[in-house]
């Protein structure tokens, strides 16, 4: 295995206090949170007060100021363990950003140390029914009435949607005007004429909350606007090479987790008198994935130091989410079968991996919107 060389000692020690965070406040619970489709809301302050939600914030606004990284092993961590109910990577990797490069002063200050603590869950809201990889048909208004904007519109498949007690809503403040008529509108959640729908049922990711959201006649004051008017899908396309960094990270861990727990499978079960794992078939398999992991591990983590250096760019950000995500869906397709009967079992971590996985491909962006991306750099 090529040794990861991004991370120094003081990471290592990180990751060993998340993910002995997880294995002791989520691992346990987890299955019963998958029954009640959502996490346990504390555990959001928890990891607040464990430095674990939104590291790379400044200090000033109460974060850490540290680099990416940080968030990358929050990130690896859940997904090594196949915590995907857990919405941290949206909260920090996502939302935090908007906000704390396109917010004003008081906006920072108002709902970072909030994020930071756990007290505040956030959720940033692009999709429609009628509307998810074509963002430019985003149909949602925010129409300007003296110092507020009324809301009107609905969103669906939004993350953190239930628990969320900040949504970043993607509005048309001028539908004429395409694109560049498209902004961002902070808007808290009990807040007149905004509603959650249901908490939709997935075929995976049980766990995790992801909503429908309604707005009827929501009236913001101007000063919830995030940045400036018009120019949010100029600030969608510069944030979402990280949310797309970040989904590849979770892939390439996720993945890797898969292949550790496929590898002591394999070597106790037993077909035709002896070890699964002496069969030919099984070997080569294991040795194809692990080679496909070693790839996209190489190729993840060279992305995660371009990105420190402020130098991932869009199409190879696409390149990373397209080709990880593919994998990891490779990946738990291979483990499953080597599990036989027993990979199709939800009692098996195997069996929820694959099915969760599923989603990777096609959220963040779809992987056939990926390649679109990476073409049009080409072209
Ligand atoms: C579990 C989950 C969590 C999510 N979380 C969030 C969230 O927090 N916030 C949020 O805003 N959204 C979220 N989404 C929505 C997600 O980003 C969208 O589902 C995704 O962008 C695809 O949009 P769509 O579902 O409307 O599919 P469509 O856009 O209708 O696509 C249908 C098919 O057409 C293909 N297609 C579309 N356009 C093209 C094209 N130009 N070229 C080639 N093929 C194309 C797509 O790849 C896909 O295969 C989430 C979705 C899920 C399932």
């Amino acid at each position: 295995m090529i040794p990861r060389t991004i991370f120094e000692p003081e990471h290592e020690l990180f990751r060993d206090s998340v993910r002995k965070f997880l294995e002791k406040e989520a691992v346990p619970f987890h299955a019963e949170w998958e029954k009640a489709g959502q996490i346990d809301r504390e555990l959001w302050r928890k990891a607040g007060e464990q430095g674990f939600l939104c590291p790379t914030v400044a200090e000033e606004y109460g974060g850490v100021g540290v680099d990416f990284r940080y968030n990358a092993i929050v990130d690896e961590e859940v997904a090594r363990l196949g915590l995907t109910g857990i919405g941290f990577g949206l909260h920090s990797d996502i939302v935090a950003p908007y906000i704390e490069h396109y917010g004003s002063e008081e906006q920072k200050h108002k709902y970072l140390p909030q994020m930071i603590s756990g007290d505040m869950v956030t959720a940033i809201a692009m999709t429609e029914p009628a509307a998810g990889s074509d963002l430019q048909g985003v149909k949602t208004s925010a129409v300007l009435d003296g110092d507020e904007y009324i809301i009107n519109g609905s969103k669906t498949f939004i993350t953190n949607g239930q628990q969320a007690d900040l949504v970043i809503v993607v509005c048309k403040t001028d539908p004429a005007a395409g694109a560049k008529g498209t902004s961002l509108l902070l808007v808290e959640a009990d807040t007149p004429g905004f509603s959650k729908g249901s908490n939709l049922e997935k075929i995976g990711m049980k766990a995790q909350d992801t909503s429908e959201l309604f707005f009827q006649d929501v009236r913001v004051p101007k000063a919830n606007l995030l940045g400036k008017e018009g120019m949010g899908f100029a600030y969608l396309m510069q944030e979402l090479p990280q949310e797309r960094l970040s989904v590849g990270l979770n892939a390439v861990a996720n993945a890797e987790a898969a292949l550790e727990w496929t590898t002591t499978y394999v070597k106790e079960r037993r077909a035709f008198g002896k070890p699964v794992a002496e069969l030919q078939n099984t070997r080569f398999k294991l040795a194809e994935v692990a080679t496909e992991i070693s790839v996209s591990r190489t190729f993840v983590d060279r992305c995660l130091e371009l990105h420190i250096q402020g130098k991932l760019d869009v199409p190879t950000a696409a390149q990373v989410k397209y080709w990880c995500t593919d994998m990891q869906c490779k990946v738990m397709d291979e483990c499953l079968q080597l599990h036989g009967g027993y990979g199709y079992m939800l009692e098996y971590p195997i069996a929820r991996a694959w099915a969760d996985a599923r989603v990777q491909r096609i959220y963040a962006g779809t992987n056939e919107i990926m390649k679109e991306i990476i073409s049009r750099s080409m072209l």
